[in-house]
């Protein structure tokens, strides 16, 4: 019953709240790798995206003002993860927060020693367990260069979020039903290994280094690699794209193939 009222109310929120068609394509325009998606999976998308943003509140914060064309600019790159998932991933939280540059947070945190650390580094964004995501925007418009910056901030805070969904960020969100845990588990550790080893021996990479900081910050960018890249993904690590495809529901690399010449 509740399912049933869930799609009335996203029905009548689709029929009441358009983005406008200048709007839309201008936001699509500055997102290159939406190139691979077809006509009727950016229709989908943007239906998503108007949920999105009934969802949720994208406000500026220190001195920033968040533009229409910003705040779908984000919605767009937030609602790709969950183009064929239910927005209830993004459950238990209500805002999006964009500074106008790297911020420091003022959080602190007791180590296992008991002595208590306060983090002093800037950063470009942030997912807070049960809490807003926070966005710095020249690094979220940084992200739509994939070709120059090889980040996408945006798909990796929400990734973040996806996460948390069961619990602390640990690089194992919930799995959809007939998704064996062991499997995600084997594919995401050993891949994880094999990356962390070609780091400390100074290889470069072509995905970012940041990847092998933790278990949680591998998923996250390798999930910004699965959207913004995904054939380099399949390539590198073909049982982690697999295992992202029954996750998010999703081919990116086959839509990348359709577009290419026979
Ligand atoms: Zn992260």
């Amino acid at each position: 019953m509740f399912e049933a009222l869930s799609k009335w109310r996203q029905r009548r929120v689709l029929q009441r709240v358009a983005i406008p068609d200048t709007l839309w394509r201008e936001a699509v325009g500055l997102l290159p790798f939406l190139a691979i998606y077809a006509a009727d999976e950016l229709e989908r998308l943007r239906a998503k995206v108007v949920l999105f943003l009934d969802a949720k509140a994208i406000v500026g914060a220190r001195g920033h003002e968040v533009t229409p064309l910003q705040r779908v600019i984000i919605a767009i790159q937030a609602s790709m993860l969950v183009l064929e998932l239910d927005l209830t991933f993004y459950d238990g939280f209500e805002n999006v927060i964009v500074y106008p540059g790297e911020f420091v947070p003022d959080w602190e945190w007791e180590d296992e020693a008991g002595v208590v650390h306060r983090n002093d580094a800037p950063l470009a964004g942030e997912a807070m367990p049960g809490g807003p995501v926070v966005l710095s925007w020249p690094d979220v418009a940084a992200g739509a260069d994939w070709e120059n910056t090889g980040m996408n901030l945006v798909i990796h805070e929400f990734a973040h979020k996806i996460d948390m969904c069961n619990g602390e960020a640990n690089g194992c969100p919930p799995l959809p039903g007939g998704m064996p845990l062991e499997l995600w588990k084997a594919a995401l550790t050993a891949a994880h290994d094999a990356f962390c080893a070609r780091v400390d021996r100074g290889e470069d990479t072509a995905i970012d280094p940041y990847a092998a900081e933790s278990p949680a910050e591998f998923f996250a960018v390798l999930s910004e690699v699965f959207f913004a890249d995904p054939a380099l993904l399949r390539q590198e690590y073909p049982d982690v794209y697999a295992q992202f495809a029954a996750l998010y529901r999703q081919d990116p690399a086959a839509r990348a193939a359709r577009l290419l010449p026979e």
